[in-house]
């Protein structure tokens, strides 16, 4: 195939114009970001280009601008590494699956959180995605099990309770021990509305139900705090002893 001066210098002209976003993608959701209503860079490379373009397009935060930066770093890159790539997503594709009791992410039938007894077995933390499991787990401040939910109540993106892992997380509250469910989905929109929906339909079941606080940013500063976050900060104060 022939790649001419002017498709690279079509490629050259706005290259770094849509930089990948560093902050979070927005959960399980999969609606279009705003970068996919851009007007689109439809094919004007041939076959695998353009099909590997598509593609990388597809994931989260990666408008097509950067499809199409990924894709030629990926043409020009040593063909070793991007094997290994290749092959580390076939990998995970194959080993990994999700734990048959809180949904997380595991390459054994359950993963080795729900596998460790050490934990405490009466306490659940339900979150939106197993990345969230893993940011909890950094703060070494959780002892109990997780539920991941495989997402959040989004009537936009068309995803509502009988999508999530809810019906599983009330099998388990029937069939276990449980005496707190810590509800931890995400502080916006859908996240609240989870959240909601969890409590009207645990609050019957007698179970303590709590809620992560909201609070402030360490090293942040009053005044640039939103008014949201603020006002959930003084809601959830606490006593000084
Ligand atoms: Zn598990």
């Amino acid at each position: 195939m022939s790649c001419g001066a002017l498709e690279w210098g079509s490629l050259l002209e706005a290259p770094h114009a849509t930089p990948v976003s560093p902050r979070r993608t927005p959960g399980a959701f999969h609606r279009p970001g705003p970068h996919q209503q851009e007007g689109p860079i439809t094919a004007v490379y041939e076959g695998a280009v353009q099909d590997l373009i598509d593609e990388l397009g597809r994931l989260p935060g990666i408008g097509p601008k950067s499809a199409q930066r990924v894709a030629f770093h990926i043409l020009e890159a040593d063909a070793e590494d991007m094997k290994r790539l290749a092959e580390a997503i076939t990998t995970v594709k194959e080993k990994v699956k999700f734990c048959e009791i809180c949904f997380n992410v595991s390459e054994d039938a359950t993963c080795r959180i729900c596998q460790d007894t050490r934990r405490d077995q009466t306490v659940i933390c339900v979150v939106e995605e197993s990345k969230d499991v893993m940011a909890i787990e950094r703060t070494r401040s959780f002892r109990g099990r997780y539920h991941v939910l495989g997402g959040a109540i989004s009537p936009i993106a068309g995803i509502g309770p009988d999508q999530l892992h809810i019906r599983e997380l009330l099998n388990r509250l029937s069939d276990e021990t449980i005496t707190e469910i810590v509800i931890a989905t995400d502080p916006n929109l859908e996240g609240e509305a989870t959240a909601t929906y969890l409590v009207r339909m645990l609050k019957p079941l007698g179970i303590t139900l709590t809620r992560l606080a909201s609070g402030l940013p360490v090293g942040g500063d009053l005044e640039y705090a939103d008014d949201v976050t603020l006002g959930r900060a003084f809601e959830g104060r606490r006593a000084l002893s």
